[in-house]
């Protein structure tokens, strides 16, 4: 997909766009009221939507990123969190309290790793305060010494157990792990987009590094906007809404006049490199 055919008002497009992602949010945490006595359900629920609506948000507002550099690495963190939240959902009060728990232990960790750096000197009064909140952040979940360090994996299981799991294994194949490369730098990113053939035969064509500027795409936008639409479906499903509005994913394509949704595909960073 390039530039679309007609004038698209893109600045109105990505308001209204985020506008109605809030309205999508809203919409749900409404219908979802707290349970207090599985709160921890609605917290790690409730965050992991709004943290999907706000990576949509952000790249929506990132013209600039709408490329295969940069929109990949957000991609890819909507890619964990449908994961997430696909999986937690299958037992929501046991894994949500797993994730909690994890987390925590990480935040202790790092707390004990800047505890260690300072030693027996005295602490800047930032690092005093840092350290005064992080503790107070962890503390105010859970008494700090019963915290346990968990160094493995939360869900004790890799992504792709998670997503075998939680039937998305084609959404991990093929989007997960395309962004990965790109979130990770690895070889098969790099290798196509930071690397261009040179044209002197005498050099038998050896590949030089390049750092090029590249067009925005509307692909990354529809993508990011896909996956927000699959994870509040998935969520609707769960919690048995049905919410009555147009979803932000079919007003988009109808706006910039996408025919068929299919032709969208997940892992279609590809279009830049391949030219
Ligand atoms: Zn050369």
């Amino acid at each position: 997909m390039g530039a679309p055919e007609r004038e698209i008002d893109l600045e109105g497009l990505i308001a209204s766009y985020c506008e109605g992602v809030d309205q999508e949010l809203a919409g749900r945490l409404k219908a979802w009221p707290p349970d207090f006595s599985d709160i921890h359900i609605h917290e790690v629920i409730g965050s992991m939507l709004a943290r999907q609506a706000t990576l949509a948000k952000e790249i929506a507002g990132a013209p600039s990123m709408w490329n295969g550099h940069s929109s990949p690495i957000l991609l890819r963190a909507m890619a964990d969190v449908y994961i997430n939240i696909a999986w937690l959902l299958l037992d929501p009060a046991a894994r949500c309290l797993k994730f909690i728990s994890f987390g925590l232990g990480q935040a202790k960790l790092e707390l004990e790793h800047r505890r260690a750096e300072i030693g027996d000197r005295t602490p800047t009064s930032a690092e005093a305060a840092t350290i005064e909140a992080s503790e107070h952040w962890i503390e105010t979940q859970r008494a700090c010494f019963l915290q346990d360090v968990d160094l493995g994996k939360w869900a004790s299981l890799s992504v792709r157990q998670m997503a075998g799991e939680a039937g998305c294994i084609d959404f991990y194949n093929f989007v997960y792990t395309p962004f990965s490369a790109c979130a990770h730098s690895m070889w098969h990113h790099v290798g196509r987009y930071n690397l261009i053939k040179c044209t002197n035969p005498l050099h038998r064509y050896h590949r030089r590094p390049i750092s090029s500027a590249a067009e925005p795409d509307l692909h990354y936008l529809l993508l990011a906007s896909k996956y927000w639409a699959k994870t509040l479906n998935t969520f609707d499903a769960y919690a048995e809404l049905s919410i009555d509005c147009q979803s932000t994913y079919d007003a988009l394509i109808a706006a910039v006049s996408v025919e068929d949704k299919q032709d969208i595909e997940d892992h279609d960073s590809a279009s830049e490199w391949r030219k």
